[in-house]
Protein backbone atom coordinates (compact mmCIF):
# COMPACT_ATOMS: atom_id res chain seq x y z
CA UNK A 1 0.00 0.00 0.00
CA UNK A 2 1.03 4.05 -0.82
CA UNK A 3 -0.25 7.00 -0.33
CA UNK A 4 -3.83 7.47 -1.47
CA UNK A 5 -4.59 9.86 -4.59
CA UNK A 6 -8.13 10.38 -6.43
CA UNK A 7 -5.63 11.07 -9.38
CA UNK A 8 -2.26 10.97 -10.32
CA UNK A 9 -0.52 12.79 -13.37
CA UNK A 10 2.81 11.18 -14.57
CA UNK A 11 5.17 14.24 -16.17
CA UNK A 12 5.14 18.12 -14.98
CA UNK A 13 5.42 19.91 -18.45
CA UNK A 14 2.84 22.32 -19.22
CA UNK A 15 0.49 19.08 -20.40
CA UNK A 16 0.57 17.64 -17.24
CA UNK A 17 0.20 21.12 -15.35
CA UNK A 18 -2.53 22.00 -17.65
CA UNK A 19 -3.97 18.84 -16.70
CA UNK A 20 -3.81 18.97 -12.67
CA UNK A 21 -5.47 22.76 -12.96
CA UNK A 22 -8.28 21.63 -14.95
CA UNK A 23 -9.27 18.55 -12.88
CA UNK A 24 -8.61 20.74 -9.71
CA UNK A 25 -11.03 23.55 -11.02
CA UNK A 26 -13.81 20.75 -11.59
CA UNK A 27 -13.02 19.22 -7.98
CA UNK A 28 -12.30 15.72 -9.12
CA UNK A 29 -10.99 15.15 -5.62
CA UNK A 30 -7.22 15.14 -4.56
CA UNK A 31 -4.76 15.10 -7.59
CA UNK A 32 -1.02 14.43 -7.52
CA UNK A 33 1.68 15.34 -10.04
CA UNK A 34 5.00 13.30 -9.65
CA UNK A 35 7.21 14.71 -11.72
CA UNK A 36 11.43 12.69 -12.38
CA UNK A 37 13.10 16.17 -12.63
CA UNK A 38 11.78 19.47 -12.26
CA UNK A 39 9.01 21.81 -13.75
CA UNK A 40 8.99 22.56 -17.26
CA UNK A 41 12.22 20.59 -17.78
CA UNK A 42 11.88 18.58 -20.76
CA UNK A 43 10.31 19.79 -24.24
CA UNK A 44 8.01 22.81 -22.71
CA UNK A 45 11.03 24.48 -21.27
CA UNK A 46 12.98 23.99 -24.76
CA UNK A 47 9.73 24.83 -26.64
CA UNK A 48 9.73 27.95 -29.04
CA UNK A 49 6.42 29.26 -27.30
CA UNK A 50 5.07 29.94 -31.22
CA UNK A 51 1.13 31.00 -30.70
CA UNK A 52 -0.49 30.44 -34.32
CA UNK A 53 -3.70 29.00 -35.68
CA UNK A 54 -2.97 28.23 -39.16
CA UNK A 55 -3.53 24.35 -39.00
CA UNK A 56 -4.63 21.96 -41.65
CA UNK A 57 -6.66 19.78 -39.69
CA UNK A 58 -9.59 21.74 -38.21
CA UNK A 59 -10.06 20.27 -34.88
CA UNK A 60 -6.50 21.75 -34.40
CA UNK A 61 -7.13 24.99 -35.77
CA UNK A 62 -10.03 25.32 -33.31
CA UNK A 63 -8.08 24.37 -30.32
CA UNK A 64 -5.03 26.84 -31.31
CA UNK A 65 -7.68 29.41 -31.36
CA UNK A 66 -8.97 28.47 -28.24
CA UNK A 67 -5.42 28.30 -27.06
CA UNK A 68 -4.74 31.72 -28.05
CA UNK A 69 -7.88 33.65 -26.32
CA UNK A 70 -6.37 31.78 -22.85
CA UNK A 71 -3.40 33.19 -23.46
CA UNK A 72 -4.21 36.61 -24.56
CA UNK A 73 -6.88 36.80 -21.09
CA UNK A 74 -4.35 34.85 -18.92
CA UNK A 75 -3.25 37.93 -17.34
CA UNK A 76 -6.75 39.89 -16.93
CA UNK A 77 -8.54 36.62 -16.14
CA UNK A 78 -6.54 34.24 -14.05
CA UNK A 79 -3.76 37.28 -13.43
CA UNK A 80 -1.06 35.37 -14.44
CA UNK A 81 2.25 35.91 -16.60
CA UNK A 82 2.42 33.78 -19.64
CA UNK A 83 4.47 36.15 -21.27
CA UNK A 84 2.17 36.76 -23.93
CA UNK A 85 3.24 39.12 -26.95
CA UNK A 86 0.55 39.59 -29.69
CA UNK A 87 3.38 40.64 -32.49
CA UNK A 88 1.80 38.35 -34.88
CA UNK A 89 2.52 34.82 -37.23
CA UNK A 90 2.72 35.74 -40.59
CA UNK A 91 3.33 32.59 -42.93
CA UNK A 92 3.97 31.83 -46.96
CA UNK A 93 4.40 29.36 -49.00
CA UNK A 94 5.19 28.60 -52.37
CA UNK A 95 3.12 27.84 -55.50
CA UNK A 96 3.31 24.15 -55.07
CA UNK A 97 1.46 24.71 -52.30
CA UNK A 98 -0.79 27.74 -53.23
CA UNK A 99 -4.01 25.66 -53.51
CA UNK A 100 -3.76 23.89 -50.34
CA UNK A 101 -2.62 26.87 -48.18
CA UNK A 102 -5.88 28.94 -49.68
CA UNK A 103 -8.15 26.04 -48.88
CA UNK A 104 -6.52 26.31 -45.34
CA UNK A 105 -7.10 29.87 -44.86
CA UNK A 106 -10.64 29.65 -46.43
CA UNK A 107 -10.99 26.50 -43.29
CA UNK A 108 -9.39 28.55 -40.48
CA UNK A 109 -11.64 31.82 -41.44
CA UNK A 110 -14.59 29.33 -41.72
CA UNK A 111 -14.18 29.21 -37.92
CA UNK A 112 -13.61 32.62 -36.94
CA UNK A 113 -10.35 32.23 -36.85
CA UNK A 114 -8.39 36.25 -37.27
CA UNK A 115 -5.97 35.22 -40.52
CA UNK A 116 -6.07 37.27 -43.43
CA UNK A 117 -4.66 36.41 -46.92
CA UNK A 118 -2.14 38.41 -48.29
CA UNK A 119 0.10 38.74 -51.42
CA UNK A 120 3.41 38.42 -50.89
CA UNK A 121 4.47 42.26 -51.75
CA UNK A 122 1.63 43.04 -49.21
CA UNK A 123 3.51 41.33 -46.48
CA UNK A 124 7.08 43.52 -47.06
CA UNK A 125 4.65 45.80 -44.99
CA UNK A 126 5.00 43.79 -41.91
CA UNK A 127 8.83 42.44 -42.56
CA UNK A 128 10.40 44.97 -44.88
CA UNK A 129 13.74 43.23 -44.93
CA UNK A 130 11.99 39.86 -46.17
CA UNK A 131 12.43 38.97 -49.64
CA UNK A 132 9.01 37.06 -50.87
CA UNK A 133 9.85 36.66 -54.54
CA UNK A 134 9.41 32.73 -53.95
CA UNK A 135 6.71 33.31 -51.93
CA UNK A 136 3.00 32.39 -54.05
CA UNK A 137 0.73 33.83 -51.40
CA UNK A 138 1.39 34.72 -47.75
CA UNK A 139 -1.37 34.73 -44.45
CA UNK A 140 -0.90 37.32 -41.24
CA UNK A 141 -2.68 36.19 -38.00
CA UNK A 142 -2.52 39.81 -36.52
CA UNK A 143 -3.00 37.92 -32.60
CA UNK A 144 -0.75 35.25 -33.05
CA UNK A 145 2.95 35.57 -31.64
CA UNK A 146 4.17 33.84 -28.56
CA UNK A 147 4.32 33.19 -25.36
CA UNK A 148 6.97 32.27 -22.29
CA UNK A 149 6.57 28.14 -22.37
CA UNK A 150 7.77 28.07 -18.26
CA UNK A 151 5.93 30.85 -17.35
CA UNK A 152 2.63 29.14 -18.91
CA UNK A 153 3.98 25.84 -16.82
CA UNK A 154 4.53 27.48 -13.35
CA UNK A 155 1.04 29.52 -14.35
CA UNK A 156 -0.89 26.35 -14.39
CA UNK A 157 0.86 24.69 -11.50
CA UNK A 158 0.85 27.66 -8.76
CA UNK A 159 -3.00 27.99 -9.86
CA UNK A 160 -3.09 24.18 -9.41
CA UNK A 161 -1.51 24.35 -5.58
CA UNK A 162 -3.60 27.02 -4.67
CA UNK A 163 -7.05 24.36 -5.80
CA UNK A 164 -5.50 21.50 -3.67
CA UNK A 165 -2.84 19.55 -6.16
CA UNK A 166 0.34 18.56 -5.00
CA UNK A 167 2.83 17.91 -6.70
CA UNK A 168 6.19 15.61 -6.25
CA UNK A 169 9.31 16.44 -7.64
CA UNK A 170 13.21 14.53 -8.06
CA UNK A 171 12.41 10.70 -9.07
CA UNK A 172 10.63 9.20 -11.66
CA UNK A 173 7.72 6.77 -11.78
CA UNK A 174 9.40 3.23 -12.69
CA UNK A 175 6.33 1.35 -13.08
CA UNK A 176 2.10 1.45 -13.71
CA UNK A 177 0.96 -0.66 -10.61
CA UNK A 178 -2.14 -3.11 -12.30
CA UNK A 179 -4.62 -5.55 -11.15
CA UNK A 180 -6.19 -7.38 -13.94
CA UNK A 181 -6.52 -4.58 -16.39
CA UNK A 182 -7.31 -1.89 -14.46
CA UNK A 183 -4.22 1.15 -13.06
CA UNK A 184 -4.43 0.97 -9.37
CA UNK A 185 -1.23 3.37 -8.89
CA UNK A 186 2.47 3.89 -9.65
CA UNK A 187 5.67 3.04 -7.94
CA UNK A 188 8.64 5.77 -7.90
CA UNK A 189 12.27 4.98 -7.85
CA UNK A 190 12.79 5.01 -4.59
CA UNK A 191 9.86 2.09 -4.27
CA UNK A 192 7.10 4.15 -2.57
CA UNK A 193 3.92 3.95 -3.86
CA UNK A 194 0.98 6.36 -4.79
CA UNK A 195 -2.01 4.54 -5.00
CA UNK A 196 -4.95 5.68 -7.37
CA UNK A 197 -7.97 4.34 -9.65
CA UNK A 198 -6.95 7.02 -12.27
CA UNK A 199 -3.62 7.94 -13.78
CA UNK A 200 -3.02 9.72 -16.61
CA UNK A 201 0.57 9.40 -18.31
CA UNK A 202 1.77 13.34 -19.74
CA UNK A 203 5.33 12.11 -19.87
CA UNK A 204 6.68 13.18 -22.95
CA UNK A 205 8.71 10.94 -25.08
CA UNK A 206 9.31 8.88 -22.12
CA UNK A 207 5.81 7.79 -22.11
CA UNK A 208 5.96 4.31 -24.80
CA UNK A 209 8.89 3.06 -21.99
CA UNK A 210 6.08 3.71 -18.87
CA UNK A 211 3.42 1.69 -21.31
CA UNK A 212 5.50 -1.03 -23.00
CA UNK A 213 5.45 -3.80 -19.77
CA UNK A 214 1.98 -3.64 -19.99
CA UNK A 215 2.04 -4.69 -23.43
CA UNK A 216 0.78 -1.46 -24.51
CA UNK A 217 2.53 0.00 -27.62
CA UNK A 218 2.51 3.88 -27.63
CA UNK A 219 3.99 5.02 -30.85
CA UNK A 220 5.81 8.09 -29.70
CA UNK A 221 9.48 8.68 -30.95
CA UNK A 222 11.95 11.82 -29.80
CA UNK A 223 12.81 14.01 -32.81
CA UNK A 224 15.82 16.17 -31.82
CA UNK A 225 14.96 20.47 -32.92
CA UNK A 226 17.94 22.35 -33.00
CA UNK A 227 17.28 26.29 -32.74
CA UNK A 228 19.66 29.19 -32.91
CA UNK A 229 19.83 32.33 -31.93
CA UNK A 230 21.26 35.31 -33.79
CA UNK A 231 21.95 39.24 -33.50
CA UNK A 232 20.46 40.51 -37.62
CA UNK A 233 23.02 42.90 -37.28
CA UNK A 234 20.51 45.68 -38.12
CA UNK A 235 17.69 47.06 -35.95
CA UNK A 236 14.20 44.84 -37.14
CA UNK A 237 11.98 46.12 -34.36
CA UNK A 238 8.84 44.50 -33.46
CA UNK A 239 8.08 42.12 -36.22
CA UNK A 240 5.64 39.34 -36.43
CA UNK A 241 6.84 35.59 -36.21
CA UNK A 242 7.41 34.52 -39.66
CA UNK A 243 6.92 30.80 -40.72
CA UNK A 244 8.58 30.28 -44.54
CA UNK A 245 6.88 27.57 -45.87
CA UNK A 246 9.48 27.19 -48.97
CA UNK A 247 12.60 27.55 -47.13
CA UNK A 248 10.77 25.51 -43.96
CA UNK A 249 12.17 27.36 -41.67
CA UNK A 250 10.89 29.94 -39.06
CA UNK A 251 11.73 32.75 -36.36
CA UNK A 252 10.50 34.75 -34.17
CA UNK A 253 11.73 38.49 -33.20
CA UNK A 254 12.62 38.89 -29.02
CA UNK A 255 12.20 42.27 -27.24
CA UNK A 256 15.99 42.62 -26.92
CA UNK A 257 16.31 42.73 -31.22
CA UNK A 258 17.61 39.10 -31.91
CA UNK A 259 15.75 36.28 -33.38
CA UNK A 260 15.19 32.28 -32.62
CA UNK A 261 15.29 30.96 -35.33
CA UNK A 262 14.17 27.18 -35.78
CA UNK A 263 14.09 24.74 -38.43
CA UNK A 264 10.37 23.16 -39.79
CA UNK A 265 11.86 20.49 -42.35
CA UNK A 266 10.99 17.22 -41.06
CA UNK A 267 11.56 15.29 -44.27
CA UNK A 268 15.03 13.86 -42.28
CA UNK A 269 14.44 13.66 -38.69
CA UNK A 270 17.30 12.57 -36.67
CA UNK A 271 15.54 10.44 -34.05
CA UNK A 272 16.82 9.90 -30.43
CA UNK A 273 15.99 6.40 -29.79
CA UNK A 274 18.41 6.49 -26.32
CA UNK A 275 19.74 8.70 -23.77
CA UNK A 276 18.63 12.37 -23.19
CA UNK A 277 18.25 14.75 -25.76
CA UNK A 278 21.45 16.10 -27.21
CA UNK A 279 22.11 19.77 -26.46
CA UNK A 280 24.22 21.71 -28.65
CA UNK A 281 23.63 22.41 -32.21
CA UNK A 282 25.45 20.60 -35.21
CA UNK A 283 27.45 22.43 -37.71
CA UNK A 284 25.58 21.07 -40.39
CA UNK A 285 22.15 22.50 -38.70
CA UNK A 286 23.67 26.20 -38.18
CA UNK A 287 25.19 26.21 -41.83
CA UNK A 288 21.85 25.50 -43.51
CA UNK A 289 20.15 27.91 -41.55
CA UNK A 290 22.35 30.59 -42.37
CA UNK A 291 21.76 29.59 -45.66
CA UNK A 292 18.25 29.91 -45.18
CA UNK A 293 18.15 32.68 -43.60
CA UNK A 294 20.97 34.71 -45.88
CA UNK A 295 18.37 33.94 -48.79
CA UNK A 296 15.34 35.70 -46.96
CA UNK A 297 17.33 38.36 -45.13
CA UNK A 298 20.04 39.37 -47.68
CA UNK A 299 20.36 42.54 -46.06
CA UNK A 300 21.34 40.64 -42.93
CA UNK A 301 24.89 40.15 -44.04
CA UNK A 302 26.18 41.06 -40.51
CA UNK A 303 24.41 39.11 -38.70
CA UNK A 304 26.04 37.15 -36.03
CA UNK A 305 25.54 33.12 -34.42
CA UNK A 306 25.15 33.77 -31.42
CA UNK A 307 24.18 30.31 -30.09
CA UNK A 308 22.02 27.24 -29.87
CA UNK A 309 20.68 24.55 -28.48
CA UNK A 310 18.11 21.36 -28.97
CA UNK A 311 15.20 20.00 -27.51
CA UNK A 312 13.21 16.89 -28.56
CA UNK A 313 10.14 16.75 -30.20
CA UNK A 314 7.99 13.87 -29.08
CA UNK A 315 6.41 12.65 -32.70
CA UNK A 316 3.87 10.08 -32.77
CA UNK A 317 3.50 8.80 -36.95
CA UNK A 318 0.90 11.34 -37.76
CA UNK A 319 2.53 14.25 -36.30
CA UNK A 320 -0.57 14.77 -34.12
CA UNK A 321 -0.83 14.08 -29.94
CA UNK A 322 -2.67 10.61 -28.51
CA UNK A 323 -5.39 12.18 -25.79
CA UNK A 324 -7.42 9.79 -24.27
CA UNK A 325 -8.15 6.39 -22.61
CA UNK A 326 -6.12 3.48 -23.32
CA UNK A 327 -6.71 -0.31 -23.43
CA UNK A 328 -6.42 -0.50 -19.37
CA UNK A 329 -9.48 0.43 -17.16
CA UNK A 330 -8.64 4.16 -15.19
CA UNK A 331 -4.90 4.76 -17.68
CA UNK A 332 -4.98 7.58 -19.57
CA UNK A 333 -2.54 9.08 -21.65
CA UNK A 334 -2.06 12.61 -22.74
CA UNK A 335 1.27 12.90 -24.72
CA UNK A 336 3.01 12.50 -28.33
CA UNK A 337 1.72 16.45 -28.87
CA UNK A 338 4.99 16.00 -32.23
CA UNK A 339 6.61 19.34 -31.58
CA UNK A 340 3.14 21.75 -31.68
CA UNK A 341 1.48 21.44 -28.58
CA UNK A 342 2.36 24.08 -26.27
CA UNK A 343 -0.15 26.76 -27.99
CA UNK A 344 -2.72 23.59 -27.43
CA UNK A 345 -1.82 23.36 -23.91
CA UNK A 346 -4.58 25.61 -22.33
CA UNK A 347 -7.23 23.43 -24.05
CA UNK A 348 -6.01 20.04 -22.93
CA UNK A 349 -6.66 19.95 -19.38
CA UNK A 350 -10.66 20.96 -19.86
CA UNK A 351 -10.12 18.31 -23.02
CA UNK A 352 -8.80 15.72 -20.75
CA UNK A 353 -11.27 16.34 -17.77
CA UNK A 354 -14.29 15.82 -20.16
CA UNK A 355 -13.06 12.87 -20.95
CA UNK A 356 -12.77 11.64 -17.82
CA UNK A 357 -16.79 12.35 -17.08
CA UNK A 358 -16.99 9.99 -20.05
CA UNK A 359 -15.22 7.27 -18.97
CA UNK A 360 -14.18 4.99 -21.13
CA UNK A 361 -15.99 6.48 -24.26
CA UNK A 362 -15.03 9.98 -25.79
CA UNK A 363 -17.26 12.30 -25.18
CA UNK A 364 -17.15 14.16 -28.79
CA UNK A 365 -15.72 13.50 -32.21
CA UNK A 366 -13.17 16.22 -31.15
CA UNK A 367 -11.06 14.15 -29.01
CA UNK A 368 -11.89 10.78 -30.02
CA UNK A 369 -9.80 11.85 -33.34
CA UNK A 370 -6.59 12.04 -30.72
CA UNK A 371 -7.69 8.64 -29.55
CA UNK A 372 -4.43 5.74 -29.31
CA UNK A 373 -5.71 3.11 -31.35
CA UNK A 374 -6.40 5.12 -34.53
CA UNK A 375 -2.83 4.05 -35.23
CA UNK A 376 -3.42 0.00 -35.55
CA UNK A 377 -6.58 1.06 -37.05
CA UNK A 378 -4.48 3.13 -39.88
CA UNK A 379 -6.66 6.33 -39.36
CA UNK A 380 -4.59 8.78 -38.93
CA UNK A 381 -5.09 11.84 -38.72
CA UNK A 382 -3.83 13.95 -41.33
CA UNK A 383 -4.90 17.31 -43.23
CA UNK A 384 -7.03 17.43 -45.78
CA UNK A 385 -4.95 20.23 -47.84
CA UNK A 386 -1.40 18.91 -46.60
CA UNK A 387 1.85 21.15 -47.91
CA UNK A 388 4.13 19.52 -50.37
CA UNK A 389 7.26 20.00 -48.13
CA UNK A 390 6.10 20.91 -44.57
CA UNK A 391 4.41 17.61 -44.07
CA UNK A 392 1.69 17.22 -41.59
CA UNK A 393 3.21 19.78 -38.82
CA UNK A 394 0.67 22.23 -40.10
C1 LIG B 1 12.58 22.75 -29.54
C2 LIG B 1 11.09 22.75 -29.43
C3 LIG B 1 10.36 23.82 -29.93
C4 LIG B 1 8.97 23.82 -29.82
N1 LIG B 1 8.28 24.90 -30.27
C5 LIG B 1 6.93 24.94 -30.13
C6 LIG B 1 6.21 26.08 -30.53
O1 LIG B 1 6.79 27.06 -31.00
N2 LIG B 1 4.87 26.09 -30.36
C7 LIG B 1 4.20 25.01 -29.85
O2 LIG B 1 2.97 25.06 -29.76
N3 LIG B 1 4.86 23.91 -29.46
C8 LIG B 1 6.20 23.85 -29.57
N4 LIG B 1 6.90 22.76 -29.17
C9 LIG B 1 6.15 21.61 -28.64
C10 LIG B 1 5.76 21.78 -27.20
O3 LIG B 1 6.77 22.42 -26.48
C11 LIG B 1 5.47 20.40 -26.61
O4 LIG B 1 4.51 19.75 -27.43
C12 LIG B 1 4.94 20.48 -25.20
O5 LIG B 1 5.79 21.24 -24.38
C13 LIG B 1 4.79 19.07 -24.64
O6 LIG B 1 4.49 19.16 -23.28
P1 LIG B 1 4.40 17.84 -22.42
O7 LIG B 1 4.03 18.26 -21.05
O8 LIG B 1 3.55 16.84 -23.11
O9 LIG B 1 5.87 17.21 -22.47
P2 LIG B 1 7.19 17.58 -21.66
O10 LIG B 1 7.36 19.03 -21.52
O11 LIG B 1 8.28 16.81 -22.30
O12 LIG B 1 6.91 17.03 -20.21
C14 LIG B 1 6.94 15.66 -19.87
C15 LIG B 1 7.40 15.58 -18.44
O13 LIG B 1 7.32 14.24 -17.99
C16 LIG B 1 8.42 13.99 -17.15
N5 LIG B 1 8.64 12.55 -17.09
C17 LIG B 1 9.07 11.74 -18.09
N6 LIG B 1 9.16 10.47 -17.66
C18 LIG B 1 8.77 10.47 -16.37
C19 LIG B 1 8.65 9.45 -15.38
N7 LIG B 1 8.95 8.18 -15.65
N8 LIG B 1 8.24 9.81 -14.14
C20 LIG B 1 7.93 11.11 -13.85
N9 LIG B 1 8.03 12.10 -14.75
C21 LIG B 1 8.43 11.79 -16.00
C22 LIG B 1 9.56 14.74 -17.82
O14 LIG B 1 10.62 14.98 -16.92
C23 LIG B 1 8.86 16.01 -18.27
O15 LIG B 1 8.94 17.04 -17.31
C24 LIG B 1 8.29 22.73 -29.23
C25 LIG B 1 9.03 21.66 -28.72
C26 LIG B 1 10.41 21.67 -28.80
C27 LIG B 1 11.18 20.52 -28.24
Amino acid sequence: MGQLADIIVVGAGVMGASIAHALAERQFGQVVVVEQTALAAAATGQSSGVLRCHYGIPVLAKMANQGLSWFKHAKAQYGVDVGYRGIGYLVGAGPDDEEAFRSNIAMQQALNIRTNLMLPHEAKELWPDMEVSDFAIMAYEPEGGVADPTLTATAFYEMGKQLGVRYQFGQPVTQLLTQGDRVIGVEMADGSRWMANVVIVAAGTNTPGLFDPLGIEVPIRAQRAQLMLINPGVNVGKRPVFSDLVQLQYGRSEVNGTLLIGNSDHRDPEWVSKGPCPQGVTDDFVQRAIERLMHRFPRWEGAQFLGGYSGCYEVTPDYNPIIGPSPNSGLYIAAGFSGHGFKLSPVIGPMMAEILNAGNRYPSLESYVFRLSRFEEHDLLKSQYAYGKAGQMR
